[in-house]
């Protein structure tokens, strides 16, 4: 199938970049080299992407493979189960050497397994690389050599570790050539795309997937971002926060490179409270890797027991949960900052932070629907939907998560709105039309409040 002797494969997952991926530096140091993407949905106890993440996927995709051809490095795409999809490459390839970065959700972690040990037995060299968190949450414990539960000690801990320096992006290889048509499939046929409608073109108004678009965003955010950061952050109708987060969700840049050039230009300024802040930020994104590895269970099961008999649906029936989760899907609460955040979602597939949390709380709080529910909906409309940032949010907004907020702080979302968004201008944006609100927020706040007296109630009875 292959004109030249053995090849190395290097398997792209979470980290679509050339730059500073340990995983191609080692593949292509080792020997010619081909790249291959699995767009694997059947794997037990895989998620399957949301929406708005194929839509990006497909995007990132396209650029990755123009960039790897310029350093003549082929990309392959496949669907399928991923340990079926190695054995027939093994079977129609000479492969040396395979390597890929690592993963740290358990389904994907046991399926690397399976694969490194059938590769292995095959003769075949497998090597995982560290590169899409600073450090490997194994590696960090805390005084009582247990995992971290608390964000403060964590970051205290990060920022006394030191970290890899930045890799560069290999040299460009020899093209390797195959006789007749490479393996894998058109990427038109991963099917990402939606179709009817074609939703995804009011995407591309605000972004570009792909490595040297992320890089730019990280010089501008450098540039104009992160001085004002500690001010801007919270208000949503400002252009305050870096937006990096799907450039870190698909590893177009690795939180080595944010975090190095962060402390660069911490160490470099008359005033880095902002860009310190900014690190901070992005050390919660790993503080949720440290937990999603180490409590494998936080997408499906509360962190905390005691809110598993928790009256989530404190809407009368099925049918009006069913109803509040529509209206707030749809940005039909009638509260301005809800619904504004809701539409910025479905329009831009982002949400700001502050809007994130105050919809999430009107959801499990107001509305009294299961923090699942809302987790899902993100999950589908997020361009940065991220399996450890989502859950573990949702579960610290619902009270329900390690270092949670208590469940008695209720955002109000009226307050919140004079707060940080005081023009309006930022709901006039997105909702301009209002409805009528659907709950009474006093009303709403102690229903809620009641029913986690009674959880409490349980849990002191034992
Ligand atoms: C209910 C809820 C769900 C969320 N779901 C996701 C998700 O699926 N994917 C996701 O990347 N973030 C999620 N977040 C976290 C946060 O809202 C986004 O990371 C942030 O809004 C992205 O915008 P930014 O890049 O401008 O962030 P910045 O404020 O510029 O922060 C820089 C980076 O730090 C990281 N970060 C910031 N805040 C958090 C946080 N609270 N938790 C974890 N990482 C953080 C992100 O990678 C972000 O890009 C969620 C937050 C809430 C409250």
């Amino acid at each position: 199938m292959r004109k030249n002797s053995a090849l190395n494969l290097v398997w792209f997952r979470d980290d679509l970049r050339l730059a500073d991926n340990p995983a191609l530096v080692a593949a292509m140091e080792a020997g010619p080299s081909v790249a291959l993407y699995i767009l694997d949905e059947q794997s037990t106890g895989i998620r399957p992407l949301g929406g708005a993440a194929r839509w990006w996927l497909h995007h990132a995709l396209a650029d990755l493979s123009e960039e790897l051809a310029s350093h003549g490095v082929p990309l392959l795409l496949f669907r399928g189960e991923a340990p079926e999809i190695f054995q027939k490459l093994s079977d129609e390839l000479d492969i040396s050497q395979v390597h890929w970065n690592r993963r740290y959700a358990l389904a994907e972690r046991e399926i690397d397994a399976q694969i490194k040990s059938a590769l292995q037995n095959q003769g075949i060299e497998a090597h995982s690389h560290a590169a899409s968190l600073l450090v490997e949450p194994w590696q960090l414990s805390n005084g009582q050599n247990q995992p971290y539960k608390v964000f403060a000690a964590f970051h205290r801990q990060i920022l006394a570790a030191t970290f890899r320096p930045v890799l560069e992006v290999p040299e460009t290889q020899a093209q390797v050539e195959f006789e007749g048509e490479p393996p894998g499939v058109k990427l038109d046929q991963l099917d990402l795309l939606p179709q009817k409608p074609d939703w995804g073109e009011k995407l591309h108004a605000w972004w570009t997937p792909g490595e040297s678009s992320a890089q730019q965003r990280l010089e501008d955010v450098l540039a104009n971002i992160a001085e004002n950061y500690t001010q801007e952050r919270d208000r949503p109708d400002r252009e305050g926060t870096s937006r990096l987060s799907p450039a870190l969700r698909w590893g177009h840049l690795s939180p080595v490179q944010v975090v190095t050039a962060l402390t660069k230009q911490i160490g470099q300024h008359a005033d880095p409270e902002g860009a310190a802040a900014l690190r901070r930020q992005v050390i919660w994104r790993e503080f949720c890797w440290h937990l999603l590895y180490h409590f494998p269970q936080m997408p499906t099961q509360n962190f905390r027991p005691e809110f598993d008999s928790m009256d989530w649906t404190r809407a009368q029936d099925d049918e009006l949960a069913a109803e509040f989760l529509s209206a707030w899907q749809s940005g039909e609460t009638g509260y301005g900052l809800v619904d504004a955040g809701m539409l910025e979602l479905w329009d831009t597939g982002w949400m700001h932070n502050r809007v994130r949390m105050v919809t999430a709380s009107f959801l499990v709080k107001n509305l009294g629907v299961h923090w699942k529910d809302g987790e899902q909906w993100f999950w589908d409309t997020l361009v940065d939907a991220d399996l450890a940032s989502n859950t573990v949010n949702w579960q610290w907004v619902a009270g329900s998560g390690t270092d949670a907020a208590p469940f008695f702080r209720i955002f109000n979302p009226e307050l919140q709105a004079k707060k940080f968004d005081p023009q309006g201008s930022y709901v006039a944006r997105f909702a301009p039309l209002s409805a009528q609100p659907l709950v009474d927020l006093k009303e709403s706040r102690a229903a809620a409040l009641a029913a986690y007296a009674q959880i409490k109630d349980e849990k002191r009875q034992g």
